[in-house]
């Protein structure tokens, strides 16, 4: 039975919104000082719909922030070769500070080919190998949105993480293989005794089940249940999937990895899908823009 009395949201609308008013105030001075606002462009291969919603959230991010902001839509059939020379072209556009090329790509495109392509000092996203290498010799580069923006939420919340168990699901490289890098470094946040679970794993929940600190970042909606976490557990919920709801105008309903409604009154804190680390990937991507914009 649940002992925690409350828990409490790791809300990233509103982390996000304080971070996005300070992003927004040193904007104004890199554009004082540089004649130019920063300016973001994002890629945008095909017509896939959650792609589509990701790229315009973080155009309008950029507004809402005042930087410039480019969307390049570019058709599902380019070949590796003509998108291999879009990237090439921004990457010496001295107008544009950082760009993006949304993943998943097609198919018939390699993406890591892609991403290598990118100048890492506009990779924003933090995907390029040598961004990846600096975060795990913990020296400056661009650190991978996501996991980025849990360590702001943690930081926000001001969540305390040194000596924990943290036990984070999924391996993948642009989430559970960065956060559990970033969650084990001499740091705050960080200072973790780190577990990286995935599909091999044997008897998950009894792992789970030891997390002080829970991360989740599998791509299955919903799958972690109460039963497979500790009681007073922080869990952050990177997940999101677009469940059909006819009751909602729109169509659908967004779920995280996590079974909220279940394993809320059991943790400490517990982001909420949405408005958990989806806000808090578009800030980093601002942070790591703004960055870059001082840089050039
Ligand atoms: P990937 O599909 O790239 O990786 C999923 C990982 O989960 C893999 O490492 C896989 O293991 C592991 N996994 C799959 N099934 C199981 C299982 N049954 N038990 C244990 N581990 C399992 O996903 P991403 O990391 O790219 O994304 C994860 C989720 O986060 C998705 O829902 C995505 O949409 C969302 N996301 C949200 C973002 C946001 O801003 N909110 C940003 C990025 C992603 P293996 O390696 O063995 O295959």
């Amino acid at each position: 039975m649940s002992t925690v009395a409350a828990f409490q949201l790791l809300d990233g609308r509103r982390c996000g919104a304080a971070l996005q008013a300070d992003i927004a105030a040193k904007a104004l001075g890199t554009k004082a000082q540089c004649g130019r606002a920063p300016h973001l462009a994002a890629v945008l291969v095909g017509n896939d719909g959650a792609s589509k919603t990701y790229v315009e959230a973080k155009v309008k991010a950029c507004e809402g922030v005042g930087f410039r902001s480019t969307l390049i839509r570019l058709p599902e059939t380019i070949t590796e070769e003509d998108l291999l020379g879009r990237v090439k072209s921004l990457n010496n556009d001295t107008e544009l500070d950082g760009f993006i090329v949304q993943l998943p790509l097609p198919a018939h495109i390699d993406a890591d080919r892609v991403i290598q392509a990118i100048d890492p000092r506009k990779d924003v996203d933090g995907f390029h190998p040598l961004n990846v290498g600096n975060m795990v010799l913990g020296l400056p580069g661009f650190l991978p949105a996501t996991p980025s923006g849990i360590c702001e939420l943690l930081k926000y919340y001001s969540i305390e993480t040194a000596g924990k168990h943290c036990v984070v699901v999924g391996r993948s490289n642009i989430v559970g293989t960065p956060i559990s890098i970033l969650l084990s470094r001499n740091a705050y946040p960080g200072n973790c005794t780190v577990t990286l679970a995935h599909s091999r794993t044997k008897d998950l929940a009894s792992i789970t089940r030891q997390a002080d600190l829970l991360v989740v970042a599998i791509g299955k909606p919903e799958f972690v249940t109460a039963d497979m976490v500790k009681e007073g557990a922080v869990v952050i919920d990177v997940g999101i999937h677009r469940i059909p709801d006819a009751a909602r105008k729109s169509g659908f309903r967004l779920v995280g990895d996590v079974k909220l409604d279940e394993v809320a009154p059991k943790c400490s804190w517990i982001s909420p899908v949405p408005g958990g680390v989806g806000p808090m990937t578009i800030t980093s991507l601002l942070l790591n823009t703004l960055r870059a914009a001082k840089r050039s």
